[in-house]
């Protein structure tokens, strides 16, 4: 199955806003192994936006809208549709009764053009609006089917993946099932990554193989076809396996999870708790731990030293550590660890000290991080990275770094 997304809004192409719609979909459709041949943008206009749908109608089978379901005069995605296919618009009872309730509840006054949103194709399974009013659309012609969705992302995703998304298989092979299955890689780069199976991704038929790389992560994204749930994850596990083989010790977990979130797992299963001094990150290691849910029962708390007489005066970095070894330095690190786990009186005690860039700091150049890790009684490592990212970038690399460290 060929699909193609259109999105329509003239503020895409004024530059105004980016298409994450787009994306969306195409790794919500990715998931399904739907690919995605096209992307279009067009504007608020009536007759190029025919023109699109003409030409999509010719290069897919599935084609995907947002935008222009609004109640304003701009929006006309579904009465072009409409005038297309020759699919009457008519009243949707449900969706009406959900507008007039959404301005009851707001204590607003409906006014008639409102009612406008209410209006579906002809024959069209009615995709609910849990987050506005505009309902979505399936449609499905003898050639092609077609999904209407609205423009703002916070009500197209969850329309697209709880509404739409569930359809979709049915809507092309009854038989097929179709599962997906994530593999979390790290501290191996992109290309060593595909080198390293290069030819599973040259001869992938079924299971297909897609690599992504994303803020120093790699993930391969396994997708099988069958007809049973069983067959299917056979064949993963027959090609997870051979990549295991060649890669296996980089993978630090599949599909949801993170980095973070292992390092949740580890801990709460060890019970061990956690404090973090920080300088370069200023906050960012706690910070990404603790999007996390239950990071709560592990992570006590830490500290901010950014400057030199913070980490003396309020961690309790000796002077002369500073002066002898300078900030950013492994017995700096080491001395941030020891101090914030005896501070705060955690398992484990993290120090992160560096040069975030562009400009060198404490005497090493831009790039330049050194990460201390004090646990109960055992001697205190340190790590030194080397860098060369822009600034938040090498923030995000240090931090990824010692939650891998971690989770190890
Ligand atoms: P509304 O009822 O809010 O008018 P709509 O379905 O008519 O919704 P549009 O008017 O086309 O949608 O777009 C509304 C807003 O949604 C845009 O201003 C923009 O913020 C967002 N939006 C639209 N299309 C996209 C897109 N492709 N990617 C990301 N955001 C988008
Ligand atoms: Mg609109």
């Amino acid at each position: 199955m060929k699909a193609e997304i259109i999105a329509v809004g003239s503020e895409l192409l004024l530059g105004q806003i980016s298409n994450t719609n787009a994306r969306f979909i195409s790794s919500q459709l990715a998931e399904l192994g739907i690919d995605v041949y096209f992307h279009t943008v067009v504007g608020d206009n009536p007759k190029r936006l025919l023109n699109s749908i003409e030409i999509a109608e010719n290069r897919a089978d599935l084609i995907i809208f947002t935008g222009g379901l609004g109640p304003t005069k701009d929006d006309l995605t579904k009465e072009t549709i409409s005038a297309h296919l020759n699919k009457k618009l008519v009243l949707d009872k449900q969706a009406l009764l959900y507008i007039e309730d959404f301005f009851k509840r707001m204590n607003r006054e409906m006014t008639e053009n409102n009612k406008k949103q209410a209006l579906v194709l002809e024959g069209c399974t009615v995709l609910p609006n849990k987050n506005g009013m505009a309902p979505g659309m399936l449609l499905t012609t003898e050639n092609h089917s077609y999904i209407l969705l609205p423009g703002p992302p916070k009500e197209m995703e969850p329309m697209f993946q709880f509404e739409a998304k569930p359809l979709l298989p049915k809507l092309f092979n009854e038989e097929t099932v179709i599962l997906s299955h994530v593999m979390r890689f790290y501290g191996i780069g992109e290309a060593e990554l595909e080198t390293r199976v290069q030819d599973l991704l040259d001869n992938q038929t079924n299971p297909t193989l897609a690599p992504l790389a994303s803020d120093g992560e790699v993930t391969l994204r396994l997708t099988a076809k069958s007809n049973s749930e069983a067959e299917a994850w056979e064949k993963i596990e027959l090609l997870q396996k051979e990549i295991f083989d060649r890669v296996g010790e980089y993978v630090y977990g599949y599909n949801n999870d993170s980095l973070a979130s292992k390092l949740q797992e580890i801990l709460v299963e060890n019970q061990l708790t956690i404090s973090a001094a920080e300088s370069m990150t200023a906050g960012l290691f706690q910070s990404e731990i603790a999007a996390v849910k239950g990071m709560g029962a592990v992570l006590v708390g830490g500290m901010i030293t950014y400057t030199e007489s913070i980490k003396v005066n309020q961690l309790g970095v000796e002077q002369q550590v500073i002066d002898d070894f300078g900030v950013v330095s492994s017995e700096c690190a080491v001395a941030m660890a020891t101090c914030i786990k005896e501070k705060f009186d955690t398992n484990i005690g993290i120090g992160i000290t560096g040069a975030a860039g562009p400009d060198a700091h404490g005497g090493q150049p831009a790039g330049t991080v050194w990460i201390g890790i004090a646990l109960n009684d055992m001697s205190p490592v340190s790590y030194k990275l080397s860098l060369s990212g822009m600034r938040n970038t090498n923030r995000l690399r240090a931090v990824k770094f010692t939650i891998h460290y971690l989770i190890r």
